[in-house]
């Protein structure tokens, strides 16, 4: 039996799609599953128009929700359940997964849709049919009243923002959270269930600040924010020129928390003297560690929101290309892509 699989071979080139083999055979750990929907993340889009390099060819993606269909030595109770889990995969020895409580900063650390077809089995990415996951990546099982689409990017967006918003300063009344991508959104919804009275979303466009209501926040035009007092706030927007309005909000002890700027042009203007005056908490946040992506599928289950209205209908696989376009084209926080015929 194959795969079928989309190949990204460059920047700018169309998908090509490849008939691969299954393994033959499963290392201790690892597990097979046959993939059911995809989502398309910022980062692929990125990868896709030449932003960022992968040792290619390989199979992009690494948002996604599949059924596990074999199991390797271990992995056994797995079998037959639906699962998501976390994009990437650690040593389990190494002082960042040990140690340091940063499993995603492992020394050895793995990621879907990053690796070379060359590497093992070669399908490690999710805009295939299936996907080979590896020994130290962790599982979560989709509660079945979460639907593939609603999942599919937990281990990318929702499984971030629960590790950025996991510790607050006390008291936590005012969140101002910059940017309403999936992040923001997802940010939002996490800072209400917190109890966070107040959390103000800005964005300069209409149609994401649409949006903001309905998981909680208040929608606010840039021009329209407070002069200060905001608790915690929340860089999502991947912006540098946001982050001196963002301190001029922050009350004293106030914190800053960074997650959006994952590029290299993200040179800040600020002064040593504004963050020590204001005693503010400077953090970032890459990734999360396999804690945050159970508390995102247990947030899923638990919080009746318009989940479902961040995600486009779903594409089939053979069209990835057109679902890429679409993607970039920001109609949609998420674009699905299915693989159930
Ligand atoms: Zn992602
Ligand atoms: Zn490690």
């Amino acid at each position: 039996m194959n795969a079928r699989a989309a190949i990204f071979d460059r920047a700018g080139q169309p998908f090509r799609f490849e008939e691969l083999p299954l393994p033959e055979r499963l290392e201790a750990g690892e597990a097979l599953v046959e993939m059911r929907l995809a989502t398309i993340c910022g980062s692929d889009l990125h990868t896709f128009a030449g932003k960022r390099n992968e040792p290619v060819p390989c199979i992009l993606g690494h948002e996604g929700v599949g059924r596990v269909i074999a199991a390797g030595p271990g992995r056994e109770p797995w079998l037959g359940k639906r699962i998501t889990w976390s994009s990437a995969d650690g040593c389990g020895i190494c002082p960042a997964c040990t140690v340091w409580n940063l499993p995603q900063k492992c020394a050895h650390v793995f990621k879907y849709g990053h690796a070379a077809l060359g590497h093992g089995s070669g399908l490690h990415g999710t805009y295939a049919t299936h996907i080979v996951l590896q020994a130290g990546t962790h599982f979560v099982e989709v509660p079945p009243e979460v639907p593939d689409a609603v999942a599919a990017s937990a281990n990318c967006s929702l499984a971030t923002m629960a590790n950025v918003t996991e510790q607050l300063p006390s008291p936590c009344e005012v969140a101002v959270v910059q940017g309403a991508g999936l992040l923001g959104l997802h940010g939002c919804a996490l800072l209400k269930a917190a109890g966070v009275r107040r959390v103000l979303v800005v964005d300069p466009e209409e149609s994401r600040l649409a949006r903001v209501a309905g998981f909680g926040g208040e929608p606010v035009r840039p021009g329209d924010l407070p002069s200060h007092g905001a608790d915690v706030v929340i860089e999502a927007a991947g912006v540098p020129a946001l982050v001196p309005e963002g301190m001029r909000l922050l009350r004293p002890g106030g914190h800053y928390l960074l997650v959006g700027m994952v590029h290299p042009d993200s040179a800040l203007h600020l002064t040593g003297e504004a963050v020590i005056r204001g005693c503010v908490s400077l953090r970032g946040f890459h990734n999360y560690a396999p804690r945050h992506l159970d508390r995102a599928a247990a947030f899923l289950r638990q919080s009746p929101l318009p989940w479902a209205s961040l995600v486009s209908p779903p594409l089939p696989l053979d069209r990835l290309g057109e679902g890429f376009a679409l993607a970039a084209s920001r109609r949609w926080p998420r674009v699905a892509i299915s693989m159930c015929p």
